[in-house]
C-alpha cells in the first residue's frame, strides 16, 4: 500500500472555523472551532494524507498583526524544515488572507507545497463551502505540481498564487481572483490541474529571510482622495510610521494634499511607495518620483506593497534597492 503523505495542516481561524445560531445565518458569526474539528466536516480527507495538526490562533483575520505574520512564518519555517512532511495547509480568514499568504510567499524557504484555505460562508451554513475546499486545499498539497510554487490560495475550485490574489467581493463565494495573471490552475473532475507557474521571486528565490526577525517596521497604507490632508503623513512620520503606501488616484496620480504629504514624510526619514485604488493594472514610474522621492508599487496592489515595504525597511534596504524590489517582485 502506498504511504500517504504527511502534511502540517495549520489553523489560524476565520469564517472556515465561524459558527452561528441559524444554518442561514451568513454573517455575524464567531470562531468557534479548532482545526481538528473542521476535519469531521470532511470525510475521506484523511484518506488523502497524514494531517498533522497545529492550532497558532484562532482569531479573525482583520486581527492578524505583523507579529503574528512573523510567528506564523517561524512555526512554518520549522514545521516545513522536517524531512517527515511534505508539505502544509493553513486555515485563514478572507480579509486579510492577501496580506497573509504574500507575506508567507516572500519569507517561506522551501520550495515544499503550502496551500492557504478560506471559506466565505461558516461552518453552520447551509452549503457552506468551506468543507470542500479544505478537502481540496489538501489535493493540492499532496500534488507534485504543487512543488516551487510557492504559497498558493485555493477556493472556489481555483488555485491561486499568493502574489496575485486579491479578494474582490464583499459575501460571494467566488470572491477571489488574480486580476492580472489568473489563476495556477483549477480543480476539476476531482482533480487538481495546474496550468500556470509564477516566474517572480518567492521562497527560496525570495531575497527576504524573516527566520532571525521578531518585530516589523510600521508601514502604514493612506487611501488618497481629493481634500487629502498634508498634515496626516507628517503626524504618521512623527508617530514612528517609517513607511507609507498611498492608495492613490488612477495610475498612482497622487492629490495635492498627498504630494505635499509625502514630501514632508520624505524629510522625516519616511519611505513613501505609490499603488493605486483601482483593483488591477500597474503603477508605472512617473518623472514625479524622481522630484517626491516616490517608488512605483508596479502591480502591487497597496495592501501587498505594504508588506513588501515592511520586509524592505526591516533588511534595511535603501532607496535605490527597494526600487528595484518594487519592480521585480
Ligand atoms: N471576517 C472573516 C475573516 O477574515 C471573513 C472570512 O474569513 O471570510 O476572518
Amino acid at each position: 500500500m502506498p504511504t500517504r503523505p504527511k502534511l502540517a495542516l495549520v489553523g489560524t481561524g476565520g469564517t472556515i472555523a465561524a459558527t452561528t445560531q441559524s444554518n442561514t445565518g451568513l454573517t455575524d458569526y464567531d470562531i468557534t472551532q479548532g482545526v481538528q474539528t473542521l476535519l469531521q466536516a470532511v470525510p475521506g480527507i484523511t484518506g488523502l494524507a497524514d494531517l498533522e495538526c497545529h492550532q497558532i490562533f484562532n482569531v479573525d483575520s482583520r486581527a492578524m498583526s505583523s507579529l503574528m505574520l512573523l510567528e506564523m512564518s517561524h512555526k512554518l519555517n520549522e514545521l516545513l524544515a522536517r524531512p517527515d512532511i511534505s508539505g502544509a495547509v493553513i486555515t485563514h480568514g478572507t480579509d486579510t488572507l492577501e496580506e497573509s499568504a504574500f507575506f508567507l510567499h516572500l519569507a517561506l524557504k522551501t520550495d515544499k507545497p503550502v496551500v492557504m484555505v478560506a471559506a466565505m460562508r461558516p461552518a453552520s451554513a447551509l452549503s457552506a463551502d468551506g468543507p470542500l475546499n479544505l478537502y481540496q486545499a489538501v489535493q493540492v498539497a499532496c500534488s507534485s505540481q504543487a512543488q516551487g510554487q510557492g504559497v498558493m490560495v485555493l477556493l472556489n475550485d481555483q488555485i491561486h498564487s499568493a502574489r496575485f490574489l486579491s479578494k474582490q467581493h464583499t459575501t460571494q463565494t467566488n470572491a477571489f481572483g488574480s486580476p492580472d495573471a489568473g489563476p495556477l490552475g483549477l480543480l476539476a473532475g476531482g482533480q487538481p490541474r495546474f496550468m500556470m507557474r509564477s516566474l517572480l521571486p518567492h521562497t527560496t528565490s525570495s531575497q527576504f529571510d524573516v527566520r532571525t526577525l521578531y518585530s516589523l517596521p510600521k508601514v502604514q497604507v493612506f487611501y488618497d482622495h481629493p481634500d487629502t490632508l498634508a498634515e496626516l503623513y507628517r503626524h504618521a512620520a512623527q508617530s514612528g510610521v517609517q513607511g507609507i503606501v498611498v492608495a492613490a488616484t488612477g495610475n498612482g496620480s497622487l492629490t495635492p494634499g498627498a504630494l505635499e504629504g509625502v514630501s514632508r514624510a520624505h524629510r522625516l526619514g519616511v519611505v513613501c511607495v505609490r499603488a493605486s485604488r483601482i483593483h488591477a493594472g500597474p503603477v508605472t514610474d512617473s518623472a514625479y518620483d524622481e522630484d517626491h522621492h516616490t517608488i512605483a508599487s508596479h502591480y502591487l496592489p497597496a495592501q501587498k506593497a505594504r508588506i513588501l515595504l515592511m520586509l524592505c525597511l526591516a533588511t534595511q534596504l535603501d532607496h535605490s534597492q527597494i526600487e528595484a524590489v518594487f519592480r521585480d517582485y
